[in-house]
C-alpha cells in the first residue's frame, strides 16, 4: 500500500511537470504569435508620451514620433529610428526582444532610438559612428536615456530620404 502511494504520488509529479512543461511551450509561442500584450503596449505610449513632454521642455519643439513593433527585424538589433523617402519619421522595436527584458526595450532602447529620430527632425542625418555622434549623445542625455554611449556596435539608422545635406 505504502509503494503504491509513492507511485501514485511519482505520478502526480510527473504529469504535473508534464503539464507545467506544455504550459511553458504554450506561453512562448503564444508569445510569439500574438502582438505583445495591452499592458506593455500601453507602457510603450506612456514612456513615448514623456519623451514627447520632455522633447518640448528641453528643445521647445512639438514632436509626434510613431513607435512600431515588428518581430521580422534581425534578432540582433533591438530597434531602429528611420526616415523614408518622403521624410516620415519612426522608430521601430524588435517584438522579440521584449521577451527576455520589458524594461530594458522601454527605458533603454526607446529614449536611444527616439534620440536618434529627433537627430531626423532637426535634420542632423549624419552616420558618423553608425549616428552616435557628440550631438546625438547630448540629446539621448537631455531626454533622460540611460543607454547613450557613442561607442555602440549598433547600425540603428535608416536613411532612405534622399537628396538631404549632411550637416556635420
Ligand atoms: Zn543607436
Amino acid at each position: 500500500m505504502v509503494i503504491s502511494s509513492y507511485i501514485k504520488a511519482f505520478l502526480f509529479l510527473t504529469l504535473a511537470s508534464l503539464v507545467g512543461l506544455i504550459y511553458v511551450t504554450q506561453e512562448n509561442n503564444r508569445f510569439f504569435n500574438n502582438p505583445l500584450s495591452s499592458e506593455i503596449i500601453s507602457k510603450i505610449e506612456e514612456k513615448t508620451k514623456e519623451l514627447e513632454t520632455i522633447t518640448y521642455q528641453k528643445f521647445g519643439f512639438k514632436v509626434s514620433i510613431p513607435v512600431y513593433i515588428s518581430d521580422t527585424i534581425s534578432n540582433n538589433l533591438f530597434g531602429f529610428a528611420t526616415i523614408n523617402k518622403a521624410g516620415e519619421i519612426s522608430i521601430t522595436l524588435n517584438k522579440n526582444r521584449f521577451k527576455e527584458n520589458e524594461t530594458y526595450m522601454i527605458e533603454d532602447v526607446l529614449p536611444h532610438e527616439y534620440a536618434h529620430a529627433l537627430m531626423f527632425v532637426v535634420g542632423d542625418f549624419s552616420k558618423e559612428n553608425g549616428g552616435h555622434t557628440v550631438k546625438w549623445e547630448k540629446i539621448c542625455t537631455e531626454i533622460g536615456g540611460k543607454k547613450c554611449e557613442r561607442f555602440v556596435q549598433d547600425d540603428d539608422i535608416l536613411i532612405e530620404k534622399l537628396g538631404f545635406t549632411p550637416k556635420n
